[in-house]
């Protein structure tokens, strides 16, 4: 009985939304959507697809995401798989078109988030994979991930089904279609994230622990694990990095800039909590210079004081002086 509750929810929402966007736009209608997506090639036969330094809106779909394919001896590699079953399957064209001949050997999830894993249904269940913690979070968040993005993205996520990997990462490297990949199991953007390196190129697909020129998302996030999962990303011998959102880094630029963002972060929260600050006060502080350039930086920021806010609180309650 849920189950069905809810399609037909979505279904109306589907319907409400495309409909609106036909009242704006003059002519949009559920025929007309099909994301636009470019493969750019960061290393030899590797490959990113960039989304839009956005958050999830009727216009871009919820193509606001990178997703990644490289080539291995037998076969093609894939890393996250986009925020909708539509964006699955042009992302399949273009591996098609960009490495024909080569049939999909892996596909790898980064960590739970939505724009990350809803085009999974389109791939072979039993060739994707992440590491366990992964999974479960797939399985216990995807449901009410997939009826928030129905409602922002409306006819984009038609025949949209979360689908979680069924193949669990327990190890630090592995042969994966004749050729070497190196695994870390990090966590700290969310309870799990997940980066990868092709040993032969040195890419490093980083997911969301790192972002560049757009500001890092926290719904999930412990601050200081990530910074320690960051300095990990540091430390580790690699080619280009390829952050979760923005564009490849051949420096060290997305997580030195992810690490003073959350730095930047913490101080602020935890520096409005001791003042006694309110939420709303909060929101408002401004952003230093140095992030003024970031994509979706003040609505991200807001975001972000919802998410953590309470928390500074409770870890500083004892702190703050209480009028007798
Ligand atoms: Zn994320």
């Amino acid at each position: 009985m849920r189950t069905e509750r809810r399609h037909t929810r979505r279904d109306f929402l589907g319907i409400a939304a495309s409909g609106w966007a036909c009242a704006v736009c003059g002519g949009a209608n559920a025929q007309t959507l099909r994301y636009d997506l470019k493969a750019v090639e960061i290393a030899p036969q590797s490959y990113a697809v960039f989304g839009a330094q956005e958050y999830f809106t009727f216009q871009n779909g919820g193509n606001i995401v990178n997703t990644a394919f490289f080539a291995v001896p037998d076969g093609v590699v894939v890393v996250d798989t986009g925020p909708s079953r539509r964006y699955g399957e042009a992302f399949q064209e273009l591996i098609a078109s960009t490495l024909p001949g080569r049939k999909v050997v892996r596909i790898f999830n980064t960590h739970h988030h939505p724009d990350h894993f809803f085009g999974n249904q389109v791939f072979d269940r039993g060739l994707i994979a992440a590491p366990q913690t992964i999974i479960d979070n797939i399985e216990a968040d995807s449901v009410a991930f997939a009826d928030n993005l129905y409602r922002l993205l409306g006819d984009w996520m038609r025949g949209t089904e979360p689908v979680a990997p069924s193949l669990a990462v327990d190890t630090d490297q592995e042969d994966v279609g004749g050729r070497s990949l190196s695994y870390l199991r990090l966590a700290g953007h969310t309870s799990a994230d997940f980066a990868l390196r092709d040993d032969a190129t040195g890419v490093l697909y980083a997911g969301d622990l790192a972002f560049l020129d757009r500001a890092p998302t926290t719904p999930h996030a412990d601050l200081d694990v990530w910074r320690a999962s960051l300095r990990t990303l540091l430390a580790t011998d690699r080619g280009v990095l390829l952050p979760g959102h923005g564009p490849a880094d051949e420096k060290n630029d997305a997580i030195v800039q992810t690490l003073d963002y959350l730095d930047w972060l913490d101080e602020t929260l935890r520096d409005a909590v001791q003042k006694g600050l309110t939420m709303t006060e909060a929101m408002v502080t401004p952003i230093p210079d140095r992030f003024a350039t970031l994509g979706v930086v003040r609505s991200e920021f807001e975001r972000s004081v919802v998410h953590l806010f309470e928390r500074f609180e409770d870890e500083l309650y004892e702190s703050v002086p209480v009028a007798e």
